[in-house]
């Protein structure tokens, strides 16, 4: 069959996105299902700052790449030899695909599959190849960006039918990253105290999961002034410009250092930053993607004197099929405002003029309806 997907044609151009056109519509030939597989009509699909990430250069990926990876949808064609999914299904579409069976998989840390971090590094569907013609790419096994899609079993998770697509497309990356990063990674209590700092899509998700967890002081750091009110509206108690003063504000409105630092930028420096802002005992969460040159460098006494901890979380150290129908259970009793995340409407053709105000800094999730 054919589908229409937005395609990255080159890494790296320069902004604005509209005017040096990285990013074409394309009608593409999509193979059917093969074992193990999907197909699946998007309904929406959230435009992520790790899409940027790609289309800036920061994480190099293989191109032509049909782009994205939060989406949901619903099942339109069912491969061979999967049971436990039925066509008419609506499944929340999740960027690493897992198997099951490799050592992070059998040890319980699905977000980590070896054979699912291969096969996106190649641009590949776990059980390899590309369902893509004219030698485009998946992006993290999704290409969410498109009108059908060909996905593993691995990659998507049923959820209830009556989620709206464009409420289920945020669980996958959104909510599984930000909320997993504070209740999986690190296990925010009642009556913790929490500083997160970037307010994206992800940063938000992980204020909302932190107030839901009891957080009772919670501090959220960002640049721009709308999205700290938006975040004092999620549950944070407290809003920071970033800046030269802001680790001692943050020390002082937490009382000394947080429990937990989320970071949600990926920037290096900013990770330094939650470092200083944790208390004695306290744990740095690193959630944001820097580009892979960047180092990072700590106190190194501080990490042991003050027994500190730094830790990375990817995907939330989700279990997504535990994990996605336990966050919509939240959603659905009105206790994770999911659609406040959201930022506009757009379709395909939008993308690129979605991924310049991504860019800049003023939206957090747009979404896109194929
Ligand atoms: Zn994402
Ligand atoms: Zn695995």
């Amino acid at each position: 069959m054919e589908s229409r997907a937005v395609v990255l044609t080159s890494l790296g151009a320069p902004r604005p996105y509209v005017e040096s056109r990285p990013l074409e519509v394309r009608t593409l030939h999509l193979d059917p299902p093969g074992p193990g597989e999907l197909l699946v009509r998007v309904e929406a699909a959230g435009v992520c700052h790790s899409d940027l990430s790609v289309v800036n250069g920061d994480r190099p990926r293989p191109v032509p790449m049909a782009l994205g990876h939060e989406a949901a949808g619903v099942v339109e064609e069912v491969g061979a030899g999967v049971g436990d999914v039925a066509v008419g299904d609506r499944v929340v579409l999740v960027f690493v695909p897992s198997c099951g069976s490799c050592p992070e998989c059998s040890s319980g840390s699905p977000a980590l599959c070896r054979r699912g971090a291969a096969s996106n590094t190649a641009g590949e569907l776990l059980r390899g190849g590309r369902r893509w013609g004219d030698g485009v790419h998946h992006h993290l096994g999704v290409s969410a960006f498109a009108e059908r899609v060909v996905v593993d079993r691995g990659s998507a998770v049923v959820v209830p039918p009556e989620v709206p697509g464009e409420v289920a497309a945020l669980f996958g990356c959104a909510l599984l990253t930000g909320v997993g990063a504070v209740e999986n990674t690190v296990t925010v209590r009642p009556g913790d105290t929490a500083v997160v700092l970037g307010l994206g899509g992800v940063g938000l998700a992980a204020v909302m999961g932190a107030a839901q967890a009891g957080a009772t002081t919670l501090v959220a750091v960002d640049p721009v002034p709308e999205k700290r009110a938006l975040a004092l509206e999620l549950g944070a108690t407290h809003a920071v410009a970033p800046g030269p003063d802001a680790v001692a504000e943050v020390r002082d409105l937490t009382g000394g250092g947080a429990r937990y630092a989320v970071e949600c930028v990926g920037h290096e420096a900013v990770m330094a930053d939650a470092f200083a802002m944790t208390a004695r005992g306290g744990t740095t969460v690193a959630v944001g993607l820097p580009h892979p040159s960047r180092q990072l460098v700590l106190p190194a006494l501080q990490l042991i004197a003050e027994a500190r901890t730094l830790v990375g979380s990817y995907m939330g150290s989700a279990s997504p099929q535990r994990d996605v129908p336990r966050l919509v259970a939240l959603w659905q009793q009105g206790r994770l405002p999911v659609e406040r995340l959201r930022s506009g409407t757009t379709d395909l053709e939008g993308l690129p003029a979605a991924m310049d105000a991504l860019a800049d800094g003023t939206a957090v999730r747009q979404l896109v309806i194929p």
